[in-house]
């Protein structure tokens, strides 16, 4: 029951509108209550003081939710639509957005913990662009013309079809964007979809939904609901009426949902975890490298899938690069998201600082040696200073395992004759999803490109996202890609069609 709740002065009048209001999920059209009543608090990680109440869906309705979805994908008004029409729904759904881009930027702050600044330009814009671009592929999700041998009078060709009810499983690292590129591929494709909320962020998510009952998307064709992963996220990826499940978070809980999608043998898509290198070499514009390392790790307070944890600097310049990095991190303005200054926000809950902090912890049991940071950050809040490590080697929990917090380990690297053994040392992981490599020599670089195992390589820049560039994991990192031309594939199945003419 919803406690005595203030209400953050920072907030503007419509987030403050939004927070103070009374929450629901989009079901069927329909802006409701979970159907057992229940609600859930929702958390600032800023000072651990609950936030609101929201909606906490169970099975019951997950199903509600899977059944409008199959209702309105099997007939209605949603495959009677044009692609062109769906385009524009999407391009709608980008204008509403972008409209209220301070709105959404200070939900994630309070809700996320992330700086506002950083969600003004990147999270809410890039969620608005990747809808776009979506809608763009509504009217371009085309088949070919194949000509085969069993003769010159067959007439074969392909269309590619939406794949059908899909399940949608986001985390709470980037709850806006993560819900853009999961909404935005399915929807130009004709799917329908249930997205499930992560428990520590649903607020940017359920506003959202009120977006796309403003645009006008027909009832069941997009349905978001708040829960938590056992009870809400396990029988919407183990449910029958599902066609395909798309997930974002840990190795772990991916190998869940793809065992709960045998059932019915849906199709599986995966975007798990990462322990990325950022490599640098010796002739590398330092201070372009050194910034890049420390924003590769530093960047949304190091919850990033692809963040850069793993650094390897040349022996010749490690030194320069751990004081670098060290110095940057020392110097990074550590506050709660809705303070426009702010440059690294909290952590996004108690149990992910817990995770990170004892980390750290082993990281120092094992030997590991401090640049900077280590510690938490006031004693409110769920703050953990910029950390690197050096005196780190495999075998270390802090080298081998995903932290998902602002903390780096750094190792040198001796030979650049033998780029072969560095980029083994690079791909020792069980992850690939992506690597960055700091160099002017071309030659080097795309050597490197090529013999990284990973999603994404990055050439003297680090997390650089776009809508048109696909993005994954190799390995454990998942399956399948998220956006550009690639992800289309994910929400398609083909069909080849012969006819004797
Ligand atoms: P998580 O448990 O994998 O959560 C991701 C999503 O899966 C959430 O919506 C979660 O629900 C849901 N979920 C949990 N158990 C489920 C189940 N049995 N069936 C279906 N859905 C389920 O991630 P987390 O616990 O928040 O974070 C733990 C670690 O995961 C992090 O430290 C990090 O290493 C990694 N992670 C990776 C990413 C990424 O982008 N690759 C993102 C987030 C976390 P609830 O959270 O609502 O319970
Ligand atoms: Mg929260």
């Amino acid at each position: 029951m919803a406690t005595a709740i203030t209400i953050d002065p920072r907030l503007g009048a419509d987030a403050s509108s939004f927070v103070s209001g009374k929450h629901a999920m989009l079901i069927d059209g329909n802006l409701v209550a979970a159907k057992s009543g229940k609600t859930f608090p929702v958390y600032n990680p800023a000072d651990g003081t609950e936030i609101c109440q929201v909606p906490e869906a169970d099975a019951a309705d997950v199903d509600i939710a899977v059944r409008a979805a199959r209702h309105a994908f099997d007939g209605g008004a949603w495959p009677a639509l044009t692609p062109s029409q769906r385009g524009r729904l999407l391009w709608k759904v980008a204008d509403l957005l972008e409209q209220h881009t301070e709105e959404f930027a200070q939900l994630e702050a309070l809700d996320n913990g992330k700086p506002v600044s950083v969600a003004g330009v990147a999270d809410v814009p890039l969620a608005v662009d990747l809808f776009r671009y979506m809608a763009g592929w509504a009217t371009k999700t085309l088949g070919s013309t194949i000509p085969i041998s069993a003769g010159n009078d067959f007439l074969s060709y392909t269309v590619r079809e939406p794949v059908g009810v899909v399940a949608q499983i986001i985390p709470w690292n980037f709850p806006l964007l993560m819900a853009a590129w999961k909404l935005g591929p399915a929807l130009a494709t004709g799917c329908t979809v249930v997205m499930k909320l992560a428990e520590q962020t649903p607020l940017s998510g359920l506003r959202l939904a009120q977006l796309f009952v403003e645009a006008g998307f027909p009832p069941g064709v997009v349905n978001i609901l708040a829960g938590f992963g056992e009870p809400c996220g396990a029988p919407l990826a183990a449910h029958d009426l599902v066609d395909k499940v798309a997930f974002t978070g840990s190795t772990e809980v991916g190998k869940l949902i793809a065992r709960a999608a045998t059932g019915n043998l849906k199709k599986v898509t995966l975007e798990l975890g990462g322990k990325s290198p950022a490599i640098i070499f010796p002739d590398a514009d330092m201070d372009t490298a050194i910034a890049g390392a420390a924003s590769a790790i530093f960047f949304n307070q190091g919850q990033c899938c692809c963040a850069g944890s793993r650094l390897f600097a040349h022996e010749s310049v490690f030194d320069q690069v751990v004081e670098g990095v060290s110095h940057i991190g020392s110097k990074i303005k550590i506050g709660p998201g809705l303070d426009p200054t702010t440059e690294l926000g909290p952590l996004v809950s108690e149990e992910q600082f817990d995770r990170v902090t004892s980390f750290i912890k082993s990281g120092h049991e094992q030997g590991a040696k401090v640049g900077t940071g280590g510690k938490r950050h006031s004693d409110r809040g769920y703050f953990v200073q910029p950390t690197l490590l050096h005196n780190v080697r495999p075998g270390m929990k802090v080298v081998d395992e995903e932290i998902f917090g602002p903390v780096v380990v750094a190792q040198s690297f001796k030979t650049d004759a033998d780029l072969q053994r560095l980029a083994a040392q690079a791909n020792d992981t069980v992850y690939g999803l992506a690597a960055s490599v700091w160099t002017r020599d071309i030659s080097v670089a795309h050597k490197m490109a090529r013999m990284i195992k990973a999603g994404t390589v990055w050439v003297n820049c680090h997390n650089v996202f776009d809508a048109a560039l696909p993005f994954g994991g190799y390995k454990q990192s998942g399956w399948g890609r998220e956006m550009g031309a690639e992800v289309l594939n994910n929400y398609t199945e083909v069909k080849a069609v012969t006819v004797k003419l």
